[in-house]
């Protein structure tokens, strides 16, 4: 009999095919060693799993609902489309999912400090709520240009008790302040965690942080079925690093649906301006893994654009890699346009406002309910808009969208 996918994939270096594994400085090699073995036992422990499903419910407010989205699916006269809501996810978006289950395990390692990197934020402000919980330190690495740019997550984090470490050289943005982090991390790792914020980086990280965020996928199946008697017959979620598609898509991989990975394909479809890698990218090694990547001609990252923060990243994870190339996921696209519409349709039509980066998977959701008018759409809506709703206004008036 053929093994379950989720128990076939990663193997044990930490490969989905041809991507995925470590690609590490010699002195983390240990560390990575370390982590993996504990995730693996201590992960699997019947005190650890109770401890996380407890929080998940009591602290956290899961299972959030699937919820079946009427107006909106008669405004597009096309499929019934329903929405997985982890915007009601404790802090507003599917991002404590993961930060929790690694603040756990760095508690059980007897660990005393959280560190990270955050582009726009997002991952910062879960990680500072994990830290605040668990009562751990907390130290978020944040590139100069990003703190100017995303000022209320860093007010965020710093109640939240997180020290915010500015990253003052190159491009002062994301990529630096993953070197940055890095750097801090090999300063002690015996007494700090790196928790990474996607299915993205050395394993075991893809595999970790698909696994914490299967929690939205599991859920939503059972609801669905409960609620339609069936499965649904196409998914969409939107793809960053690809935490939140991982986290809906692998409890359905097994399953006969249609799986539809949405890329913000920004303002173009030239290099710089869009960070759609799965659609324009090709294979290479970055932050320690191999994967799809958007280069250069000289194989250095290549700039990103897209009008969510949270998906401006030019590689993508590992999994998705291997998925798409196996053509088990579809890779879609909807760009800066088609999504600030989807932002406010959903808004209009349904009285949820959705993050930007969410929007995306709407707005493809939107597009392939006209093409299926006879089948279902289930939506992994990662957040909540409120984040969004000054930058949303001020460049894109209501007026010229409601
Ligand atoms: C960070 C973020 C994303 C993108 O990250 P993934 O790892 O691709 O899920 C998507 N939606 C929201 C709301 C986010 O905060």
């Amino acid at each position: 009999m053929q093994k379950p996918y989720l128990k076939a994939f990663p193997d044990k270096k930490g490969y989905f095919g041809k991507f995925g594994g470590a690609f590490l400085p010699p002195q983390l090699e240990e560390q990575f060693k370390q982590i993996e073995e504990a995730y693996l036992t201590i992960g699997n422990s019947h005190n650890f799993i109770m401890e996380l499903r407890d929080i998940r419910k009591h602290y956290q407010g899961r299972p959030t609902p699937v919820y079946y989205a009427r107006r909106l699916s008669e405004y597009v006269g096309g499929a019934r489309i329903y929405l997985k809501r982890e915007d009601l996810n404790h802090t507003g978006a599917h991002k404590l999912n993961h930060c929790m289950g690694e603040a756990l395990l760095a508690k059980y390692l007897g660990k005393k400090k959280l560190i990270a990197e955050t582009g726009a934020g997002q991952h910062g402000v879960a990680l500072a709520t994990a830290a605040a919980y668990f009562g751990l330190e907390c130290e978020i690495h944040m590139g100069e240009v990003d703190i100017k740019k995303e000022h209320p997550n860093v007010i965020r984090m710093k109640i939240l008790g997180a020290k915010v470490v500015p990253v003052k050289f190159g491009a002062k943005t994301l990529k630096e302040a993953v070197d940055s982090a890095f750097e801090a991390y090999l300063k002690d790792p015996v007494n700090s965690f790196y928790a990474i914020g996607s299915v993205v980086g050395p394993h075991p990280f893809p595999k970790m942080v698909r696994d914490f965020q299967s929690v939205v996928g599991f859920e939503a199946r059972e609801q669905f079925l409960n609620m339609t008697g069936n499965l649904p017959d196409n998914l969409v979620a939107c793809v960053g690093g690809g935490s939140n598609a991982m986290g809906l898509f692998s409890a359905f991989l097994d399953d006969p649906c249609e799986i539809y990975a949405v890329e913000p394909l920004g303002t173009g479809t030239k290099l710089g301006e869009h960070a759609a890698s799965l659609t324009y990218g090709k294979e290479g090694v970055l932050h320690g893994f191999n994967s799809i990547m958007l280069q250069n001609k000289d194989g250095s990252p290549a700039p990103v654009h897209s009008i969510a923060s949270g998906l401006d990243y030019p590689s993508v994870g590992p999994e998705h890699a291997y998925l798409s190339c196996e053509n088990r996921t579809q890779v879609a696209t909807a760009n800066d346009k088609e999504t600030i519409q989807a932002f406010y349709d959903l808004s209009k039509y349904e009285g949820i406002i959705p993050a930007l980066e969410s929007a995306h998977a709407v707005a493809f959701a939107m597009k392939l309910a006209k093409e299926k008018p006879h089948e279902s759409i289930l939506v992994n809506l990662s957040g909540r808009g409120d984040k969004d709703i000054d930058f949303v206004v001020e460049n894109f008036p209501p007026e010229d969208y409601v």
